[in-house]
């Protein structure tokens, strides 16, 4: 007779998604069990730059782990900016955030951290009074129904539930209830290798987006990390890479060795083990991300940033709203779509803005003329490098970028824009 376990909330994975619902809620009294298939710490392929967002949320959900989020700086390198790359080769830094007096603050708004560390970082707080992590259990099937929740994992347990978070990442475990399928429009494929020795990273971390013609409107990046290594990787839509029979793994290498922009700095550099890749959900259409007794949270909702890649922030946020939203229908006894559906409404009222401006940024890029003029622009403009500063943190100065006038503007600005 196989294992069984009653929880009010079943979690599929225990990435960034996962670990934050987890958190949250232990946070609002709920017993819960987290099923995770591999064992911590454990490798994820990645980027691994955490934006000033992900500590928000760290902030706001366990507001303990800040400090040792902040302090460890074996694990975590801190970034104050970003440094465009234009598709003319001409660089351009931008830091993430200025203080009253236009200087870089000391706290850094970002980090860039292995998601070996990061991920065990926010794993290890799982376990708690409500929450059980159970590591090495992959799950097999799910099953919903008006009575519950039935999961079947690998050496035949099965835990039942009232509600179910799916935050498994790309596996794809409840598409059959949401309908949400890979779609080479609205997906990105990326790979990426850790180097030592690259030289002329930035001394305050900026993290490095180089926008290649060949690319666009993909990009190569180069992360710096602790201990003078570094997290190259290249990323581009699912659908160019189809077209064009690109094969990033041949091609990452290829650029390091012979771009002209890229060579120099890798001459002395050594890979570090291989170039791994996997798949990026984008979030640049909405989707139904709940169904009778289901939430689904991060990439296994698509919530990837279309334009910039990034995934673990808007993944953190999800699992953050789907927990708190258990905990009201555990308190109402509600499992219906069509209440859990709050979930799909609140995830878009906060990301939706962002994301679809993103989705046009995306767009844009692929004028490589109009990279170009910004970038041109911004290197010998202080107010204007000051003003994409301000749009990191603003999404509705961010919204300028798709405007003529912007353009126009600055085009015939020649001081200030
Ligand atoms: C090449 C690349 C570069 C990227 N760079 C960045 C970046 O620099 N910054 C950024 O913010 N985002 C980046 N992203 C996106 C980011 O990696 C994801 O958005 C983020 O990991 C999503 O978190 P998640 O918790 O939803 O899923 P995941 O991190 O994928 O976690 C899912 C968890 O579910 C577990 N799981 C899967 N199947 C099962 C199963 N059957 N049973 C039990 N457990 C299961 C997995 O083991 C894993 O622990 C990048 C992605 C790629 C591919």
């Amino acid at each position: 007779m196989a294992e069984q376990h009653f929880y009010k909330v079943i979690i599929i994975g225990a990435g960034p998604a996962g670990s934050i619902a987890s958190m949250q809620l232990t946070s609002r009294g709920i017993q819960h069990v987290v099923l995770e298939k591999d064992t911590f710490p454990r490798d994820k392929v990645c980027g691994d730059a955490l934006s000033g967002k992900v500590v928000n949320i760290i902030k706001k959900v366990a507001p303990d782990l800040e400090q040792p989020f902040r302090e460890n700086a074996g694990e975590r390198l801190p970034s104050f900016g970003v440094t465009f790359v234009s598709p003319d080769g001409r660089p351009v830094d931008i830091p993430f955030k200025l203080n009253d007096r236009d200087e870089v603050p000391a706290v850094p708004s970002g980090y860039i951290s292995k998601r070996i560390h990061f991920d065990h970082f926010l794993a290890k707080n799982i376990n708690s009074t409500f929450g059980t992590l159970k590591e090495n259990s992959p799950v097999r099937s799910v099953t919903i129904d008006p009575q519950g929740v039935t999961v079947a994992t690998g050496d035949g347990t099965i835990y039942t539930s009232d509600l179910i978070i799916d935050c498994c990442g790309v596996a794809g475990l409840t598409k059959a209830y949401t309908g949400i399928k890979k779609e080479n429009l609205h997906h990105s494929g990326g790979v990426r290798a850790y180097y030592s020795g690259v030289k002329d990273l930035h001394p305050e971390g900026y993290i490095e987006l180089h926008f290649l013609k060949d690319i666009l409107p993909g990009y190569l990046w180069i992360f710096p990390l602790p201990g003078g290594e570094a997290n190259v990787g290249l990323g581009m839509l699912t659908q160019h890479i189809s077209k064009g029979k690109v094969n990033l793994r041949k091609l990452l290498p290829d650029l390091i060795a012979n771009h002209p922009a890229l060579k120099d700095r890798f001459t002395d550099a050594q890979q570090l083990g291989t170039i791994k890749g996997w798949g990026l959900p984008l979030g640049s259409k909405t989707r139904k991300l709940s169904a009778d007794r289901l939430m689904v949270c991060g990439d296994a909702a698509s919530l990837i940033d279309p334009f910039t890649g990034e995934g673990i922030a808007n993944a953190m946020e999800s699992g953050r709203i789907a927990a708190d939203i258990s905990s009201e229908a555990i308190a109402g006894g509600y499992w219906d779509a069509e209440w859990l559906s709050r979930y799909d409404k609140e995830v878009y009222r906060l990301m939706w803005t962002e994301l679809k401006l993103s989705y046009r940024l995306q767009k844009l890029v692929r004028y490589p003329f109009l990279f170009n003029f910004i970038t041109r622009k911004a290197s010998k403009n202080k107010d204007f490098r000051k003003l994409l500063t301000s749009m990191f943190d603003n999404v509705n100065l961010r919204d300028e970028f798709r405007k003529p006038s912007f353009y126009f503007k600055i085009f015939f600005s020649r001081k200030s824009i």
